[in-house]
């Protein structure tokens, strides 16, 4: 007994804090990780089955995203400060892992990009929602498709061109995973369900249903409140016109409060809720959601930078913000490691389900 208190107290779990002081959770990541993980394993379970050839992808993607993140290294100076300089991501979409360090990532490349743009003082920023109908799962890849087209032709629309001088464009998906209408939900939409006289108790409507949108952070000219100003509902029969909808979409516009750079990347952070698809009650529901959005994201650019912004990346020498380098996330400015640098291996442990020094 005593032997295994000795062994307990030498367990050093990794506490890897940003330069602001705030505790990044990749324990909390990594366990949401392997829950994916999971999930992928019963997908392919589900394909061995009918002998579908559909389980080999699924056996590679449940091994790429065991193997994510398992072990980290780090270099750390005279006063604690560390750097991650060698770790294994895998890259998936769907990753928790993967697409919490794209969030500090692209975090960071618009902080940096905003910092250059915002030199000669010239500029505001606008935050654009775009959406449109939810949609079910077969549809989605449609839906998809429709929006990157229609994206492209909005911004080529002249009273566009000539407003917008730069852009950061991310694609959410979000899934409404609620069987039944809970308290919360009523809450926050209580008029929509008071109109299909729905309540709380009841079979929500949108129950499956997908919710594609774009997030569109906006670089205009400071005289653009004075001069080229468009009404919301212009940005929403735009956006209806490059769409072709039959109905007005929800359309969502207003400026970016907060001129540094911080509070307009805040703005342009890439989300990817994987709460909505790793569904630890439903795991039957949790399966089609992951395959859904497994297939419909797989080769698709999520994010995309226009003009000044995009001209910003490429002087700043930024890299791929979706399939780049997920090590050197640069989320620090004051990062720069002082004097004699020592090298420190956590490795993931299943026991403690945590990141245990080695
Ligand atoms: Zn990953």
């Amino acid at each position: 007994m005593k032997q295994l208190n000795k062994q307990v107290e030498e367990v050093e779990f990794l506490e890897d804090k940003s330069s602001s002081g705030k505790m990044r959770d990749w324990s909390g990541k990594k366990k949401r990780n392997l829950s994916l993980s999971e999930i992928y394993r019963m997908i392919k379970e589900s394909y061995r089955k009918i002998h579908s050839e559909k389980f080999n992808r699924f056996l590679n993607r449940e091994e790429r995203c065991r193997m994510c993140a398992t072990i980290l290294k780090y270099k750390r100076d005279k006063n604690g400060k560390r750097t991650l300089y060698e770790a294994y991501f895998c890259q998936l979409r769907l990753c928790p892992v993967c697409n919490w360090r794209r969030s500090l990532k692209i975090f960071s490349q618009v902080s940096k990009i905003i910092q250059a743009i915002e030199q000669d003082k010239e500029h505001a920023y606008l935050f654009l929602t775009l959406t449109q109908k939810n949609v079910s799962g077969e549809e989605l890849d449609k839906m998809l498709d429709d929006m990157m087209y229609g994206w492209n032709k909005f911004m080529k629309y002249k009273k566009v061109k000539d407003v917008v001088k730069g852009s950061y464009r991310g694609l959410e998906i979000t899934y409404d995973k609620n069987r039944i209408i809970t308290k919360k939900m009523y809450q926050e939409k209580k008029d929509y369900y008071k109109k299909l006289g729905l309540k709380i108790g009841d079979k929500n409507p949108n129950f499956d249903m997908y919710h594609p949108h774009f997030h569109v952070l906006i670089v205009v000219n400071k005289n653009y409140f004075t001069k080229n100003y468009l009404k919301h509902e212009e940005w929403q029969k735009l956006w209806a016109k490059a769409m072709r909808l039959e109905y007005l979409p929800q359309v969502n516009i207003k400026k970016v409060k907060g001129n540094t750079a911080e509070a307009v990347a805040e703005v342009a952070k890439y989300s990817a809720k994987d709460s909505d698809y790793v569904i630890e009650k439903d795991l039957d529901l949790s399966m089609n959601v992951v395959e859904t959005l497994d297939y419909v994201l797989q080769g698709r650019r999520l994010v995309s930078f226009s003009g000044i912004m995009k001209e910003w990346h490429k002087k700043l020498n930024l890299d791929d913000a979706e399939d780049g380098d997920l090590i050197n996330i640069d989320t620090d400015k004051d990062e720069e490691l002082e004097g004699e640098l020592k090298l420190e291996t956590y490795a993931w442990n299943v026991g403690y389900m945590n990141y245990v020094r080695v």
